[in-house]
């Protein structure tokens, strides 16, 4: 079938043959296919959907546009963690020494920031020297021996998604449960895993919006790993406030620390532990009652920090600036949103904080541009709550007058006080297997 006429099913929603749907995506991938033709598709598709089937099909065609890793000889069970995206979400990097800790390996692919979301790429980046690219032969070798690698995708691990995602992200084709999910899976399934946790986010600061569309989201990646036999389990979890405190780079370093020491706001902390928990359960080594008391152990007895002072070291970085955590880049301003009114917060928008972290040049504009590591915003409250007049909301943390300023244009109705009292927000909104 030429790819006019697979397009022209999607766009009258007519099923679309798996070995076409095939085709047209690994020729896309060799160049033979032009961007306006699968940006075309792309848009059919964020209009008409996709049946399951096609969606399995997409995922594995993607997979098989590049190389596929083999962890066939670890002597280690391999998970990995993947979250859908969102603002302070710093989870991964407590989290995978946690894990590796308790004896499995996490080969984390992690990724840059996207629109308002944070990477963990570019947190990790802000420890002076830290390499997120290792060399292939060297990536087995330290899984085996510190149990954790954390790493960017590589130009030969599904090349078709970086191609199509950059195309979505210019046409406005990203929010799409079938190209999501092919995209998030196709790479997932490249890493040869034994079990996949996915962190599906949920509200303004996240992909999916409502509970609804996050659990569709998740029901279509979990059916994915199934029909490629791997074991899928999916958390959905709030993303309407900031995760933690810090939002930016260097500080979501401090606070991972904070937590790999013990310490760390309740939500992270809370988040990390479960996520490590079921991570351990998917892996078959461990009971749940066995997984809770492992990961309290991995914690409380120093271990997952001396794994995570390993990573760093075996990719480069300075081991000095996490033991001092004074020396990771901070910028020199300091701005401070207040409380107008006495009251309860009702409002601390994810997104906003999240766009306004990008504006202070904690994300990227644009694709190329550069991240400074030590901008970012300390958020010193949740909805719900109480604050007096003048008590601090928010601290900025900025290099220069200009991005203040677009960075305080962003944030005019971030923070809401209402009079009357306002429930918490619950973290854990749903899980799927
Ligand atoms: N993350 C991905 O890797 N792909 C998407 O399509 C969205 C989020």
């Amino acid at each position: 079938m030429i790819p006019q006429d697979i397009i022209a099913l999607k766009r009258d929603g007519e099923p679309i043959p798996a070995a076409d749907l095939r085709a047209f995506v690994l020729d896309y991938s060799l160049g033979n296919v032009p961007d306006y033709q699968m940006a075309a598709f792309a848009m059919a598709t964020c209009v008409n959907g996709m049946s399951f089937e096609e969606t399995s099909a997409l995922t594995q065609a993607m997979m098989d546009s590049g190389e596929t890793l083999d962890f066939g000889d670890l002597s280690r069970i391999a998970v990995d963690k993947h979250s859908t995206g969102g603002v302070g979400d710093k989870i991964s990097i407590p989290l995978a020494p946690i894990v590796a800790a308790c004896g499995i390996a996490v080969p984390m692919m992690s990724g840059r920031g996207l629109g308002h979301t944070g990477g963990t790429l570019d947190k990790l980046e802000s420890i002076p020297g830290f390499s997120t690219q290792i060399e292939p032969d060297k990536f087995n070798d330290q899984l085996d021996d510190i149990g954790v690698a954390m790493v960017g995708q590589t130009d030969r691990l599904v090349p078709a998604d970086r191609r199509i995602y950059e195309l979505r992200d210019a046409t406005g084709t990203v929010p799409s449960v079938p190209l999501i999910s092919s995209s998030i899976m196709s790479k997932k399934l490249a890493e040869d895993l034994d079990g996949l946790l996915l962190d599906v986010k949920v509200g303004s600061g996240a992909f999916m919006k409502t509970v609804a569309e996050a659990t569709e989201l998740a029901t279509t990646m979990v059916g994915v790993g199934a029909s490629h036999n791997t074991p899928v389990t999916a958390i959905l979890t709030n993303m309407d406030q900031p995760l933690g405190r810090a939002v930016g780079n260097a500080n979501e370093i401090v606070e991972s620390v904070e937590v790999l020491r013990g310490g760390g706001p309740a939500d992270v902390t809370e988040l990390t532990r479960l996520l490590a928990v079921e991570m351990l359960v998917l892996s078959g080594v461990e009971s749940r009652s066995g997984a809770e008391s492992a990961v309290e152990t991995a914690v409380t007895s120093g271990a997952a920090y001396d794994v995570f002072m390993k990573l760093v070291e075996r990719q480069g970085g300075d081991p000095a600036a996490i033991e001092n955590l004074n020396l990771l880049p901070t910028a020199p301003g300091e701005h401070v949103i207040t409380a107008q009114t006495d009251g309860f917060v009702s409002r601390c928008d994810a997104y906003e904080i999240g766009l306004a972290s990008v504006r202070l040049g904690a994300g990227r504009a644009k694709k190329d541009d550069d991240v400074d590591h030590g901008v970012g915003l300390t958020i010193d409250v949740n909805i719900g709550d109480a604050v007096v007049a003048s008590q601090p909301l928010a601290t900025i943390t900025y290099r220069d007058e200009r991005s203040l300023g677009s960075a305080l244009s962003v944030l005019t109705d971030t923070f809401v006080i209402s009079t009357e009292p306002v429930e918490s927000l619950d973290l854990i909104l749903g899980e799927l297997k």
